[in-house]
Parts: C-alpha cells; structure tokens; sequence
C-alpha cells in the first residue's frame, strides 16, 4: 500500500488516502456495520491503531473501485508529509555510510573514522514539510544550505530491546526525507541539532510504502539531483548500520512507539563536501528519490529579502 496525507482541491483539511494505479483514493468510513471502532482519521492514527485495523484498512483500500468517480489525478491533489505532524522528534543518523564519513571528515580536515556505533541526533516535527513544497531559506540565518537524500523508516509497533533479526516485524513502512542541513550552524554551535532543523528543512513523502510493498530495506537505490543534475547515487545497500541494527540500537533501554521516524542518513555527494563547495540557491530545484518509494520535489524559496 502506498499511504498518504492529501487535501484535495480548494480543501485545507487533510484527508487519509491511499494511492493505486497513480490516482488518490480518499479512504473514508464506510457503513458503520462494516467497520468495528473509530476509523482512523489521519495516517499516525492508523498506524497507532495496530496490525489488526491495518488488514481492515488494507482490504477496504484494496475493495474500493479506481473510477474517475472514486479517485482522483494525482497532479489534482495537494500531498502532505504522510505524517505532517509527528509526535515526537524525528530520529536521524549521521555518518551512515562510509564514503560520506569519509568525505565528511576529509572536507573539515578531520581524521576519517567510520563510527562504531550509530550516531543519533534529531530534526523537530516543526521542520516537517510536504513532499513538493519549498523549502524556505533565509539568508540572513543561513549561508550554506545543503541537501541529503534518505531513506527513512516508520515505527508500526513499538517496543524496548528490539533484536536486530525481529526488527523489521517492527517497521510499518518507508518513505523519503530529504534531510535539509545548515552547514554554517553546524558548525557555529558545534552541535547538528540547530543547522537540522529549522522550518520546511525535513521535506518529507510523496507516501509511506508499506513494509510488505517495499521490501527488503537494504538493496535500493538512493539518488539525489540538483536542477537534474545527478549529485548523490548510491544504494542502501551501502548502510554501514543497516535498518534492523539501527532499530535494535536505537530500542536498547529506549522505547519505540508506533509512528515514531527514523531517517538512515545519507550518502556520499553532499555540497559542502564538493571541491569548491557547493551550497543551494534560491530557485533549486532539488529531487529526491528511492526506488520502491518515488522522488520528492522541492525547490529552495529566498523569504525575507
Ligand atoms: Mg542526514
């Protein structure tokens, strides 16, 4: 299933919907006989909602007939982040794969060290943004605004102490973020947390792919282009800790709850790695694309000139 959070035309209320042979499907209550308990009225509340309701939902999806009565053209509709509005912040790694650490650590003169251990670090849900929406850049915070292209994985059920082998029972599904970085914050507050998260810098869809639609997390390609020009091209076969590791790392003494994000960090091209580096600039257009999932669109948007 390939779930998402959409407002149709001229409509600011978000709808749950579903999308299948590239037309968006509102998913709505149906009779009440047929649907036992509250219907879940946003994507977090379906996930929260546990593997039962997910089958239910699945089946109603799968039942609903792709008319042009029941549906509509995707280039119709306005798609949200699959969870605008996430519960909690948004775990990302950094430094997870090896060329990148080595890139990284060779463009700020430090010694190349492919970390032990996952590094953690979080993004604010305040920096959620839809999958083609701008991103906003002020210039007068930031003078280095960068991209890098993720895969990210959501949380179906929870749990403490996740083995690395029963992790991926736990995942609901996948979907894309780019993780937008203010390189000059980065490094002015010596810490990633502020240069990662300021507003519209966690574009974020076009849908949440289901774990069973996706398969296996580690055999796909991840690529990034600048006004189509190709920057970033790896796989995640390339992880150095791979999507169950990271789970059972992240899970050891530290609950998972359904919904909760986790973005697997990126790949090697990044700008500030460049020789000269490069930054983006109002008007780029940046895409951002996992095969199996799809490509987010968001082009960089100067605010307060
Ligand atoms: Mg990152």
């Amino acid at each position: 299933m390939k779930y998402v959070t959409c407002s149709l035309r001229n409509e600011t209320v978000r709808h749950l919907g579903v999308v299948r042979e590239n037309r968006l499907l509102v998913l709505r209550n149906p009779a009440a006989s047929e649907w036992p308990g509250p219907f879940p009225s946003s994507l977090l509340e379906l996930i929260e909602a546990g593997p039962e309701v997910w089958r239910r939902m699945q089946a109603l999806a799968e039942s609903l007939p792709v008319s042009t009565d029941t549906s509509h053209p995707l280039e119709r509709v306005r798609l949200h982040a699959p969870i605008p509005q996430p519960a909690k912040n948004i775990v990302c790694l950094g430094r997870n794969y090896a060329a990148h650490a080595t890139e990284a650590a060779r463009a700020r003169g430090q010694e190349i060290k492919v970390p032990d251990a996952p590094v953690f670090f979080t993004k604010p849900r305040t920096s959620v943004t839809g999958p083609y929406d701008p991103i906003p850049w002020d210039a007068s915070v930031t003078q280095q605004v960068d991209y890098e292209a993720e895969l990210a994985v959501v949380i179906g059920v929870g749990g403490k102490n996740i083995s690395a082998a029963r992790a991926l029972d736990h995942v609901f599904g996948y979907t894309i973020i780019n993780d937008v970085s203010a390189r000059d914050l980065q490094q002015r507050h010596m810490q990633w947390f502020k240069g990662k998260s300021l507003d519209g810098f966690c574009p974020m869809g076009p849908w949440l792919v289901t774990a069973d639609e996706f398969g296996d997390p580690q055999n796909k390609p991840i690529s990034l282009r600048v006004n189509g020009v190709t920057k970033q091209s790896a796989s995640t076969a390339d992880m150095i800790f791979s999507v169950a590791v990271i789970i059972e790392s992240l899970s050891k003494g530290m609950t998972l709850e359904p919904g909760d994000i986790i973005s697997t960090g990126t790949p090697e091209g990044v700008g500030f790695a460049r020789t000269p580096p490069e930054y983006l600039q109002d008007g780029d257009l940046v895409e951002t694309e996992v095969e199996g999932i799809g490509v987010i669109r968001n082009r960089v948007v100067a605010e307060n000139q």
